[in-house]
């Protein structure tokens, strides 16, 4: 397909208008005057006058064609009239009409944000994401109920606070459709000792840079991978670590991730209770075993209900279970009984994914099999229709490259039970310093203006391999806060 601009050079914004109707795709990008020859192309046209330009779009595809034309004055915003002619041609010749409209970056609710940072008035708000965005009334209502969701949290948080985010990138076995970079333990079992003498340093040294900076601990969270692949006494060797390397006092909230029931043991949910954790995330992704096996996720729904079941034994009153919607084999019946199941469990927060391909061959490869075709829209209505219900409410919400139906996926909560370091994370309105491989540190200034990242080495080899060096990156935090004074 070839994506040919005239006049403009618009070209990340209308790429990613063109991936809305046919994702997966490289585009053969031109710079020229006159539309290209072929069957499948969008032309991008803008001519320029003394006080307005002249907009238009002419698009070829599946054997049609569709041509929008619109004039702007100096004073609007081009590039987002051209999105919005090259979403509306598509949308003709394709028959689909995403939700989301023209918004293509991952964060919809920062949008909301800023217009009720601008005072505006929920009218207001939902006619600038309709007019400006083409965005459904359905996806404006979720990204509105997110964002005041989320008010609370952002007003309250102390601006010279940090999350701590702790990198497990292990898993006991490497899931088909997994996004991350994880390693399964079978593979780099040998690499683990040396990883955790690493993470250790690596969070003393952390936290003696910090204590220079005066910055206060707000939230801990353990991610990856899996954290709970690491034994007992390793999980507890690493939160010690923790704790004898930062001021606790302050801290609101302590996640690890459970993710893998097959991981949990009653000895390790302890443990880290024990140590100061106060949440852990325990994920199911469906409660259907055959599409459990479908996406090779080595674990059973028993497996999740015992792992589910122990949690509370231990004493945790807020557990986080994940699900995804659209899984290959999975039916809009089997996921209404999981969501149903995790509701009637009582899980105080229920994540709610779209699949994501990261591989678009992969993509490509299950739509023809045919392994894609369950309507993974229906799903996220029938979860958004009974959390609703249920009382639970939407608090974050993003959007990942390749999401089916260009869909999102959202985290909902039980009143007040809401994850403050996920919305954190979301809203980039808080440093969060990351240690261990594949973390990525977010360095953000009292004033939330001035957001910069540092990232740490991608896979636990190369982390304990340039150690040193990965060591000395960490000074650019101080460089950072530096600046600002
Ligand atoms: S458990 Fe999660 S992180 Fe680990 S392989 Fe599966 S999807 Fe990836």
């Amino acid at each position: 397909m070839t994506l040919c601009f005239s006049g403009n050079d618009y070209k990340y914004e209308l790429e990613g208008v063109m991936k809305l109707f046919i994702p997966a795709t490289l585009f053969n990008i031109v710079y020229e005057d006159k539309i290209p020859s072929g069957d499948e192309f969008a032309f991008v046209r803008k001519k320029q006058f003394d006080n307005y330009a002249l907009l238009y779009v002419i698009c070829s595809y599946n054997g049609k064609r569709a041509r929008k034309v619109c004039k702007a004055g100096s004073d609007e915003d081009h590039e987002l009239c051209l999105s919005r002619l090259l979403f509306k041609a598509m949308s003709e010749l394709t028959g689909s009409t995403p939700k989301w409209g023209i918004i293509t970056g991952i964060r919809p609710v920062k949008q909301v944000n800023r217009y009720l940072s601008r005072n505006m008035t929920e009218d207001e708000i939902f006619t600038a994401m309709q007019k400006d965005y083409l965005c459904s009334d359905e996806k404006c209502g979720i990204a509105m109920k997110t964002a005041y969701a989320q008010k609370k949290i952002l007003d309250e948080h102390d601006k010279n606070s940090f999350s701590l985010y702790v990198s497990i990138p292990f898993c006991p076995t490497r899931c088909s459709y997994c996004s991350f970079v994880s390693q399964s333990i079978e593979q780099c079992m040998g690499q683990i000792p040396e990883y955790l003498d690493n993470l250790c340093k690596e969070i003393e040294y952390t936290g003696s840079l910090v204590r220079k900076l005066g910055l206060t601990l707000d939230t801990v969270y353990f991610g990856g991978g899996t954290p709970t692949t690491l034994e007992a006494d390793q999980l507890e060797r690493l939160m010690k670590t923790i704790a004898a390397s930062f001021d606790m006092s302050h801290v609101r909230e302590y996640t690890v991730e459970a993710g893998r029931p097959d991981t949990i043991t009653y000895e390790k949910l302890e443990t880290i209770k024990k140590n100061g954790c106060t949440r852990v995330s325990i994920n199911p992704q469906t409660l259907s075993d055959s599409v459990l096996e479908k996406i090779g996720r080595k674990h059973t729904t028993e497996q999740f209900f015992k792992a589910y079941d122990i949690a509370r034994q231990v004493g945790f009153d807020c557990i986080n279970t994940d699900i995804i919607a659209g899984l290959p084999s999975d039916t809009p019946e089997s996921f209404a009984h999981t969501v149903d199941k995790l509701i009637e469990l009582g899980a105080e927060n229920i994540t709610v994914h779209t699949l994501s391909i990261k591989r678009a061959a992969r993509l490509n490869r299950d739509r023809e099999e045919g392994l894609l075709e369950n309507p993974a829209d229906k799903m996220v209505g029938y979860a958004t229709k009974r959390l609703h219900e249920s009382g639970y409410a939407p608090y974050y919400l993003y959007r990942q490259k390749n999401m089916l139906e260009n869909l999102e996926n959202i985290g909902w909560s039980k009143p007040g039970r809401e994850s403050l370091y996920n919305v954190y994370i979301m809203e980039e309105v808080q440093t969060i310093i990351a240690v261990g491989a594949g973390g990525s540190t977010k360095l953000v200034d009292l004033d939330g203006k001035r957001l910069e990242r540092v990232f740490n080495y991608k896979f636990p080899l190369e982390y304990n391999k340039h150690f040193d060096l990965m060591l000395e990156k960490k000074n650019e935090l101080e460089e950072f806060y530096a600046q600002k004074k």
